[in-house]
Order: structure tokens, then C-alpha cells, then sequence
């Protein structure tokens, strides 16, 4: 039945508002294609220049302040409107809408009138040129993605986009279809609702979608659309705005455009980039330094907390969250299952923070908001080409997952072959003195080392209360749901400090990666086993000296000489296992170093029991991120649970 023949790929689209990008989905899962330089966003911009196309892309965004009537932006919202709604629509662009043939609204810039599809087959044909680069082969066929609520005349206008572009549309698919698949939602075996909320540049979308599982007829999930609800003039373009309404005030130039003469379209425009930028920043860091010359001596120079981008952006966070109420009340109040976050503003803390609480469902995240709904397109023209993963989409997980310990080990909470859902949880804490944050590596795979297997993602549990090592108590819980998606959780149970990270563990990998995982662990099952022993006694010993080490020093008046003497040369030969584990791994006996360790905790009983009456010190420097230790096995990390 399946040909060994190559097939055309089926590529997947999203045409977006702001940006657009290309993904192909093969036995590896889904993935973005690069550009040239290797960015996967394209933004969706073009300028025109005596009549002629001149710039796509970021190119042309870059200069959009340099060019403001000849660039054209955000061409999208005109798709397939006529000249009457269009008109309607405030761009605050510069360029221009005017009337085209049949009452279609048509775009004016730099001495050229285009069509909206026109705009669209330029992004499309320049996204097919990098597909086409990646893959080295031809494409033409292409799966691409519209708003749940494009009419007739807007899906047909994407259709016009790319038969200019010289493709073939082998299905549009709506967004928030696009984004449950690329989550693999449909999988499960029961039908599920989710909400998709997508809050991009320039619109707001919700739909409720209901998913049934493919039954089996080869026909694959299917995805009804309960309600959607949203707002084309709403997204983070208005955040952007008011931000730069809000430095212009400061600056003294008012609020109304007309009260700002010196204020040039192109320094109006370089305002804006740099509040978004600013914005963008702030989605990570708690405050970001602005600095921006208007030009006319016109300077806005000063720093912006997050706190103060909240207070901005709430107003929109807030219609967002009623239209949400909205396309609730309209699918009938439904159980939801799961929330999907899409869009490039789903990244600001204060948007998931208000989502997870207005649905009371903790939303997917584990692919990029930006990229969710191409990944989902290219899985659907895997869909429609008969590409099959099935072995990795079975209901087990393929491969160990586990977290970095310190020393480069790896700690694993779910074995391979478990059946999925899957929870475990396991206690780890730290190993330095007040040891501020914990570096949290989540890894896949059978090796015995950080570094064999395949690294997943990376965290921080940041704002632990400095405390002496091995007392913090650091809860690690993975869990798999029924799509497949592993979300990780960590927390500190004394100071009750949190971080997540959420993951699609399948992505990227082959059934033939992992075979090779499998039989590589074999291969080296007991150089492996070996590693992994003497590194978790290398830390387990480091702790331990340290910490006899500190309490001889305090004690040492109090104890029989003979003692010091026999923990002090302890201590040296322990020392010297840990130094030869950094030095020379290969040449260390894990016995030798086993038994030198524990006769080191035979001989400093008295250690202990001497400073028991001391109380630790606990005021030395913070230092930084470590990765966490494994608090259970062995039980040699030093702890006090009182
Ligand atoms: P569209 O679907 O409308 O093309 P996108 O999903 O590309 O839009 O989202 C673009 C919007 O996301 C822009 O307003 C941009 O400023 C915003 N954005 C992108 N990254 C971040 C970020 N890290 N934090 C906050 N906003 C972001
Ligand atoms: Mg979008």
C-alpha cells in the first residue's frame, strides 16, 4: 500500500496578520522551516517602490519606518472584504485602502494598487522558496490555515493568494484546528472540548472546538467548531500603542496625534518598535530600559517594570477574557478539557496567568505560541499525504524522562514503556549552601548521563530562601497526559516556590532514534551503570565532606585528638575520590570509593554527635543556579526534616 516513492511533501501554512511561517511534518514529528537566515517567522509585510514589489519580509519591516506609505501591513484583514468594510477598518497605517474591481477593497502603496491576495501570494511564494530550500525538492501543495470565522469570500481569496503563488491549497484549515492537532489532540479515546485562544498582533479569536477520536475508519479526529467569538482590533499592536501613548504623554507630546507636530510617521513607527520590543522583553525579564530619540530633541529615556506594562495591557487582557465568557455561554457551558495557547501575546505572563484563571485548566503551552498553528498545518498535510508516526503515538512513552542531577547523572521519574498518563514524583534538594535557584535539564532517553540522551527543555526554580545544603525540599513531578504532552513541575515545599515547563517529548524523534537509543543503552549498559554510581557518590561525598568537614572545625577543641586525626586523613582519601571522578572518571574503583566512603561516616560519629548542640551558619553568599540532587536514594545528602 505505502510506496517507498518520495511523495511531494504536503507543507503546512499559517498566513497570519503579522507573521507567517512554513512547517513540514515528517516520521519526526512537525517542525518549522528556516528561512535563508535562519529566522521562522516571515513577517507578513511587503513594500512596493515606484510601482514594483521591493522588500519582503523582515526586510520590509525593518524599514516599514523608513517607508511609511510604500510598506503594507497586516494585509490580511482586507482579504476577500469589499471596499465598504475595509473603509471601516481603522488601520493606523499609512498606507492606503481604496476600491478595487467588483467593490473588493484594494491596497495603495508606494505607486502600486494590489489586492489583498496579491500581498498573500507574496508571503506565500516566498515561504514556499524556503520550503523548497530546506527540502531540496519542488513544492507546491500546501495546507494552509484561516481564522475560524473567514467567510466564503475571505477563504476564497486565500485560495486566489496561492494559486498566484503557484500552489496548490490542498485543504484550509481553520487556526484553532491546526493548534489542537498540533498538540496531537484527538488522540485520546474519548471526544474532549478544548477552547484555542489566540491572541496575536493585531486580532483576538476563541473557539471551543469539540474533538472525537478517530474511530478507527482511517478518517482521522474530527473537530467541530462550538462557538468561536473574538475581535479583529484587538491584540498586542494595542498593547504596543498604549504604551507609546503613555511615553508620548510623558514626554509632554499629549495625547491626540494632532497635538504631536515634531512627531514624523517614521519616528511614530520607531516609537512603536521600540514599545514592542520593550513588551517583548518584559515577558521574561521583570523591568527593561527604554531609550529612544524621536529626533526634534525629543528623548524618552527611563525604565518600564512589568507591573507597569500589567496596568497597560489589563484593559485588553480583560475583553479578551470576556469574549471568552462569551464563546463559552454560546458552545453551553461544556466541561473543557484542555486549553491550547496560541499567538505571540499568549507569552505575556499576565495573558496566562488570567487564562488559567478565567477556564480553571492549566493551558498547553509546550510549543511556541507563534509556531502551533504551521506545526498544526504541516501535521494535517502529513495527514492528508499518508505519513503515519504511529509507532511514536502509541499509548506508551517511547523513551525514559527523566532531570539532570548534580555531577551530569540522570535522575529518571518515567520509564520507558510506561503507559501513558503517567505521573511520578520524586524529592531532590540542593547541593551547594544557600543555594539560591535550582537549574532544572529535562532529558529523554536510556543513557545513564545528561549527555547521552536527548535534552527536552530547560528551567529554573529561582527565589529559594538561602538555606544550607540538602535542606531545601524540591518536589520534581512529571506528568504525561493522554495527548502525549509532559508537563514538568517543581517546587519548593518550605519556601513554596514554583516553576513548570511543558514538553511534546515526541516531537523530533523517529521510531528509528529510538531504536538506536534502545540499543546504545545496551551497548553501553555498564560503562553506564558505572558513570552514574561513582558521580551520585562524588556529590553524595561532596556533601558529605563539606559538611564534616565544617562541624570538625567547629568541634575539633571538644574531640579526642586520635579521632581528628583518623577523620581528618578520612577526609583527605574521600577528597581524593571526588578529585579523580572530575579528573580521570575512567581510572576510579566505584568499591574502593563506595568503602572509602562510608568508613569516613564510621569515623565521624563523633563529629555529629558533637555538633549536634551547634546551630549551622547559614550566611555565606548566595551563589547561582545548580542542578538539583536526588534526596532519596542513598540518603546521604545531609537534611534536617525538623
Ligand atoms: P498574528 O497571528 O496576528 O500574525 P502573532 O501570533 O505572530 O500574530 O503575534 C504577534 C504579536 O505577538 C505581536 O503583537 C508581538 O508583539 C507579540 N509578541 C511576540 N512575542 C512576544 C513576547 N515574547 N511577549 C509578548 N508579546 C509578544
Ligand atoms: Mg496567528
Amino acid at each position: 500500500m505505502e510506496s517507498d516513492e518520495p511523495r511531494e511533501p504536503i507543507i503546512g501554512i499559517d498566513l497570519g496578520t503579522t507573521h507567517s511561517l512554513v512547517a513540514v511534518c515528517d516520521a519526526a514529528g512537525p517542525r518549522v522551516i528556516e528561512g535563508p537566515l535562519g529566522e521562522r517567522l516571515l513577517p507578513s509585510v511587503v513594500r512596493y517602490s515606484d510601482g514594483r514589489l521591493s522588500a519582503v519580509g523582515s526586510e520590509a519591516r525593518r524599514r516599514a519606518a523608513e517607508f511609511p506609505s510604500e510598506t503594507i501591513l497586516s494585509a490580511k484583514r482586507y482579504m476577500g472584504r469589499s471596499y465598504a468594510e475595509a473603509h471601516a477598518l481603522e488601520s493606523g497605517f499609512e498606507f492606503g485602502v481604496v476600491e478595487g474591481p467588483r467593490g473588493l477593497a484594494a491596497l495603495r502603496g508606494g505607486g502600486a494598487t494590489v489586492l489583498p491576495q496579491e500581498v498573500g501570494a507574496v508571503i506565500l511564494a516566498e515561504l514556499r522558496g524556503w520550503a523548497e530550500r530546506a527540502l531540496g525538492k519542488s513544492v507546491r501543495q500546501a495546507v494552509i490555515t484561516v481564522p475560524a470565522y473567514f467567510d466564503d469570500g475571505q477563504r476564497q481569496a486565500t485560495r486566489d493568494a496561492a494559486r498566484l503563488a503557484g500552489m496548490e491549497v490542498v485543504r484550509l484549515v481553520p487556526e484553532p484546528t491546526a493548534a489542537a492537532l498540533a498538540y496531537g489532540l484527538g488522540r485520546s479515546v474519548k471526544p474532549e472540548t478544548i477552547v484555542v485562544y489566540d491572541f496575536g498582533g493585531g486580532t483576538f479569536d476563541v473557539s471551543v472546538l469539540e474533538v472525537t477520536p478517530d474511530d478507527g475508519s482511517g478518517m482521522g479526529a474530527m473537530f467541530r467548531v462550538l462557538a468561536t467569538s473574538g475581535d479583529t482590533q484587538l491584540g498586542g499592536d494595542d498593547i504596543d500603542r498604549m504604551v507609546s501613548e503613555r511615553l508620548l504623554r510623558e514626554a509632554g507630546l499629549g495625547a491626540a496625534s494632532s497635538a504631536r507636530p515634531g512627531l514624523s510617521p517614521a519616528a511614530r513607527q520607531a516609537l512603536r518598535d521600540f514599545a514592542e520590543s520593550t513588551k517583548i522583553a518584559l515577558s521574561v525579564q521583570e523591568s527593561a530600559a527604554v531609550d529612544v530619540n524621536l529626533g526634534n530633541g525629543v528623548r524618552i529615556a527611563r525604565s518600564v517594570d512589568r507591573s507597569e506594562l500589567e496596568e497597560v495591557a489589563r484593559p485588553f487582557v480583560d475583553r479578551t477574557i470576556a469574549l471568552c465568557q462569551r464563546a463559552l455561554q454560546d458552545a453551553g457551558n461544556p466541561h473543557l478539557d484542555r486549553v491550547v495557547l496560541v499567538g505571540g501575546s499568549t507569552r505575556m505572563p499576565i495573558v496566562r496567568r488570567e487564562v488559567a484563571r478565567m477556564f480553571g485548566v492549566e493551558p498547553y503551552t509546550a510549543l511556541d505560541p507563534d509556531l502551533v498553528v504551521a506545526l498544526g498545518a504541516a501535521v494535517q498535510g502529513a495527514l492528508l499525504g499518508g505519513i503515519r508516526r504511529d509507532a511514536l503515538l502509541l499509548d506508551v512513552i517511547p523513551l525514559s524522562l527523566g532531570i539532570e542531577t548534580v555531577g551530569g547523572a540522570v535522575a529518571k521519574l518515567l520509564m520507558r514503556n510506561s503507559s501513558i498518563p503517567a505521573q511520578a514524583r520524586e524529592m531532590f534538594s540542593t547541593s551547594v549552601d544557600n543555594q539560591t535557584a535550582v537549574r532544572l535539564h529535562v532529558v529523554q532517553g536510556e543513557r545513564e548521563m545528561a549527555a547521552d540522551c536527548r535534552s527536552l527543555a530547560r528551567f529554573e526554580l529561582r527565589n529559594l530562601p538561602p538555606m544550607p545544603a540538602g535542606i531545601p525540599q524540591v518536589e520534581v513531578e512529571f506528568t504525561v497526559d493522554a495527548n502525549g504532552v509532559l508537563q514538568v513541575r517543581a517546587g519548593e515545599r518550605r519556601s513554596g516556590q514554583r516553576a513548570s515547563v511543558q514538553v511534546v517529548p515526541s516531537y523530533g524523534l523517529t521510531t528509528e532514534d529510538v531504536d538506536r537509543m534502545e540499543r546504545e543503552s545496551l551497548t553501553h549498559a555498564r560503562e553506564d551503570m558505572r558513570r552514574h554510581r561513582i558521580v551520585d557518590l562524588a556529590v553524595n561525598a561532596a556533601l558529605d565532606v563539606k559538611w564534616i568537614g565544617d562541624a570538625l572545625d567547629r568541634v575539633r577543641e571538644r574531640l579526642d585528638p586520635a579521632v581528628v586525626d583518623a577523620v581528618d586523613q578520612e577526609l583527605h582519601r574521600v577528597r581524593g575520590f571526588i578529585s579523580l571522578v572530575k579528573t580521570a572518571p575512567e581510572s576510579v574503583d566505584a568499591n574502593a570509593f563506595h568503602q572509602a566512603k562510608e568508613f569516613l561516616d564510621r569515623v565521624s560519629v563523633p563529629v555529629h554527635e558533637a555538633a549536634i548542640a551547634e546551630s549551622l551558619r547559614a550566611d555565606q553568599r548566595a551563589p547561582h543556579a545548580v542542578e538539583p540532587v536526588r534526596s532519596k536514594s542513598g540518603g546521604h545528602t545531609p537534611r534536617s526534616d525538623s
